[in-house]
């Protein structure tokens, strides 16, 4: 016998009912980010590592959790996207669209990481960005469009997060108080935070490690150090967010991957997961990014929320169920020919959601197959129907008795019991 495989390490295989709720929860999200204004943007699944480096160097992510690609002669190592920003930000620099540029995108990152539940080597995100401009207001219109979509979805127990990072002399200056800070407690750092606090000190907040967390919450907070420009746009932030009722909790040592984070920070923490894999998402701003991919400076914002983790959360909270894969009608055969194919493709071209079954089947087995199938109704061909140019209407899952109508009614008389009609 051959070796049997099992899929990678810290990845899923995600069958149904589940792949039809994931796919559920992406059309909600394109709906609501359409439905806003933003248009999607499909980046590539892989980038010239710089792009990834430009954006997050002193981040575990960028430096130990990528997956490289080989190496090949003559060409710029590359590597899986880790996450979209950065590739949103490189699409930008590279066509130059109009702005401000509306984009919300979908699909799977690869991060190198120890897995555990929650926590993958490969995971989807859905994302919104907007460059070019710092308008407050677009820093709350991305929260408001994560918020809602959360609350669609039926979540009732995300807490939003925020912070501002401030950016220019308030952030520099914040920068060394918080690198004297870790300097002067750095016995206490883990190691990996002492390697961080070399290359970003405001990454050392970010440190989950048990062993950091008394010297991180001592650590002086960014919001003391804002300039008054960027105190007055994290205000008028805070007004917005009060202004739409959404409830927030600042957070003043929120720190979050990007190294090029300006301003406005924030997470979403879902309540109902364990705490170490609770964030469902996060965003913020990044007025300095596109410029360090060779692009114009402009500012940018937006968020990815991790859509695996939302439908643990979902689990947790007993919500946003798997929605029913039902087909409308089911065609039970059992004459030779073409009859089947034929009645099924009709019903299809019609619209209904229509199966049968295969292999030629006792007639036993097919009605077991159409109502395993969930289908309302079965349309029954048998010799005498097949004779007689008619079939049987069978309801199954809606009122009526069974009856027979001419083969050329057969799709009218389904869409009739449906109520699916013109
Ligand atoms: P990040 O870019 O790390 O802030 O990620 C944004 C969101 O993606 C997080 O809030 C999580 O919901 C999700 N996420 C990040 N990394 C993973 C992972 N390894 N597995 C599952 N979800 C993840």
């Amino acid at each position: 016998m051959a070796d049997s495989f099992q899929a990678p390490r810290g990845t899923r295989d995600i069958l149904a009912p589940e792949s039809e709720r994931w796919r559920l929860l992406v059309q909600r999200f394109a709906e609501a980010a359409g439905q806003a204004g933003y248009a999607a943007v499909i980046p590539p699944m892989f980038e010239d590592l710089g792009v990834f480096e430009r954006v997050g160097e002193a981040t575990d992510v960028v430096r130990k959790e990528m997956f490289l690609l080989a190496e090949r002669e003559g060409e710029a190592r590359q590597a899986l996207r880790p996450e979209q920003t950065a590739s949103v930000c490189r699409i930008f620099a590279q066509h130059r669209p109009a702005t401000p540029w509306k984009a919300w995108y979908a699909g799977s990152n690869f991060r190198y990481e120890r897995p555990q539940k929650g926590r993958y080597r490969q995971f989807d995100q859905v994302g919104a960005e907007v460059l070019g401009t710092d308008d407050p207001d677009v820093d709350v219109e991305v929260i408001a469009l994560a918020w809602r979509f959360y609350e669609q979805l039926g979540l009732r127990q995300v807490k939003l997060l925020v912070n501002s990072l401030g950016d220019g002399q308030g952030r520099a200056d914040y920068t060394a108080a918080l690198r004297r800070h870790f300097e002067d407690n750095v016995d206490a750092l883990s190691a990996q935070s002492r390697e961080t606090l070399q290359v970003n000190p405001l990454r050392v907040l970010d440190s989950k490690r048990p062993e950091d967390a008394e010297v991180v919450a001592a650590a002086p907070a960014m919001v003391e150090h804002l300039s008054d420009e960027d105190g007055e746009h994290f205000a008028r932030v805070r007004a917005g967010l009060d202004a739409l009722a959404i409830p927030y909790e600042l957070s003043p040592r929120l720190v979050r991957g990007l190294a090029s984070s300006t301003r406005t920070t924030f997470e979403f923490a879902a309540e109902a997961l364990d705490a170490a894999q609770n964030a469902v998402g996060g965003g913020g701003r990044y007025d300095g990014l596109v410029a360090d991919l060779g692009g114009p400076s402009v500012p940018g914002v937006g968020f990815a929320l991790g859509v695996d983790r939302i439908l643990l959360a979902c689990d947790a909270e007993g919500v946003f169920a798997p929605p029913p894969s039902a087909v409308d009608v089911f065609v039970v055969c059992t004459v030779a020919g073409t009859d089947s194919l034929v009645l099924v493709d009709e019903l299809r071209r019609a619209g209904l959601g229509a199966d049968r079954a295969f292999d030629g089947r006792s007639m036993k087995s097919q009605m077991k197959a159409a109502d395993r199938s969930g289908a309302k109704v079965a349309i029954i061909i048998g010799s005498q129907e097949q004779e007689a140019g008619v079939v049987a209407v069978r309801p199954l899952r809606v009122e009526g008795e069974q009856r027979s109508v001419a083969r050329a009614d057969a799709v009218r008389t389904v869409q009739g019991l449906l109520g699916t009609a013109g």
